[in-house]
């Protein structure tokens, strides 16, 4: 059956919108449109996200719309680039839920811009996104509640009255489906506020548009970056989220409530990973707390997860070895004649006691294996003790040597590997080295540069 009008479905318009415009411009409540069209259940559940192949097939046919254009109109090409599995049914994460949906109650008002549906008149399906909290075109706020009476927002539901099944209502979302209103522009957001919310908007959009996301220098697909993404979003939850009082979603939250989330997670994210790794480091969060105990839950990549804990807790036990390279490690002549003038005389009596560059290399060639038992036992031929080489770097810390042999190491790109290993930043984070902050950041950069290289596609 084709429809007599069918208007075009416009710029990011949400199924349920342009539906509703569909009815009234064929003079039809919404409800009676897809009952003449032979789809009862459509407004049965959330349409903008349980819209079936065959009821999209029947709109097409009835508009002469392109069914791959109605089914943009749904939430579910967004879905499907964030997670393995769009099921419309099983409460998506990054999805506002509206409604009651399997027992849990979702919001009640739909977030929109009332500067935009009162300019466009249609409602827009990036608006249904955890993430989305204010309007970029007018930079205000959303809302999901009418400012006058607190009635929840919602361009369908002033069509579904008893009192509107005589008189068709005409099709004003930008107005109060309570007191019938003109919905008031909110106050604007200060300078900050904006840019942090819009940061994490802005990737969010690029992420559910092509599936990719470019964060500073970091290329990640968009599957990776949403798991990134919940880790951060979830430090910032409401204190009785954290503490474990109540079970809070933004899935099912007011716009309010997300916005503040979704600001302080954009502040946090605004400089890129290693500055949110570094400050997460100053502020002593532990790594658990970021990407939560059990593993590969959540859609947390590997790779994120084992960096948060190597940038997080250089200091732990247990270190792997570096990835790549030699595994011990050797002065040549020219770089040792570069750091013994930095050592001062051994004294006679001590004659047992190994010499600097013996102790050094022990211990870098140890940073290198790693720090756990297996890759230790037994593989040692430095001919150094560990307690001794224990003794000799302490001894070279306490007098300030240490520090003048890592900073001239430093200016040789071969000692680069050594110097960066998990193992010698830990050690030099508890021995509070001068150097510990700047060879923290150079491992992480490069933990980061040889974990990102296995997991995208080139
Ligand atoms: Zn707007
Ligand atoms: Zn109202």
């Amino acid at each position: 059956m084709r429809l007599p009008v069918f208007p075009a479905p416009r710029d990011d318009e949400v199924l349920s919108s342009y539906v509703t415009r569909l009815a009234l411009a064929n003079r039809m409540r919404p409800m009676r449109l897809t009952a003449v069209l032979g789809l009862p259940s459509f407004w049965k559940r959330d349409p903008d996200v349980s819209v079936t192949p065959d009821e999209l097939a029947v709109l097409a046919g009835a508009t002469g719309v392109p069914l791959e254009r109605l089914l943009q109109c749904s939430v579910l090409p967004m879905l499907s680039r964030l997670h393995e599995s769009a099921r419309p049914d099983a409460n998506p994460r990054f999805l506002v839920m509206m409604g009651k949906h399997r027992g849990v109650h979702g919001v009640r008002g739909h977030p929109l811009c009332p500067a935009c549906v009162r300019e466009t008149g249609v409602v827009q399906r990036s608006w249904r996104l955890t993430t989305s909290v204010i309007c970029r075109r007018h930079s205000l706020p959303l809302i999901d509640a009418c400012p006058h009476c607190q009635s929840p927002l919602d361009h369908v539901r002033l069509h579904r009255r008893r009192s509107s099944r005589r008189r068709l209502m005409e099709h004003r979302p930008g107005s109060c489906p309570g007191c019938r209103q003109a919905l008031p522009d909110p106050p604007s957001l200060d300078e900050v506020t904006r840019k942090h919310a819009l940061f994490i908007q802005d990737l969010m959009a690029e992420a559910t548009a092509t599936g990719e996301v470019l964060w500073g220098d970091l290329r990640l697909d968009a599957r990776e970056f949403q798991g990134l993404l919940e880790s951060f979003l979830q430090l910032h939850y409401p204190t009785r989220a954290q503490t474990g009082v109540a079970k809070w979603r933004p899935e099912t939250s007011g716009v309010r409530e997300r916005r503040e989330v979704v600001v302080a997670a954009g502040e946090r994210m605004v400089d890129g990973l290693v500055a949110c790794l570094r400050r997460l480091r100053e502020e002593n969060v532990r790594p658990h707390r970021v990407v939560g105990w059990a593993s590969g839950n959540a859609g947390v990549p590997d790779w994120f997860r084992e960096l948060v804990f190597l940038a997080l807790s250089p200091d732990a036990r247990h270190l792997p070895p570096v990835q790549s390279g030699r595994k011990t490690f050797q002065f040549t002549e020219r770089q040792w004649r570069v750091i013994a003038p930095l050592i001062p005389p051994v004294p006679r009596t001590s004659r047992k006691q190994k010499g600097a560059r013996e102790v050094l290399q022990a211990w870098c060639t140890r940073n290198l294996k790693g720090t756990r038992q297996t890759e230790w036992t037994g593989k040692w031929t430095g001919h150094v003790s560990y307690p001794a080489m224990y003794r000799g770097i302490k001894k070279l810390a306490e007098s300030g040597v240490l520090d003048q042999v890592i900073g001239r190491m430093l200016d040789m790109p071969e000692c680069r590997t050594a110097l960066t290993a998990p193992g010698t930043v830990g050690a030099l984070i508890r021995m509070r080295s001068a150097h510990a902050g700047h060879l923290w950041t150079l491992m992480v950069e490069e933990a980061l540069r040889s974990r990102i290289v296995g997991s995208l596609p080139a």
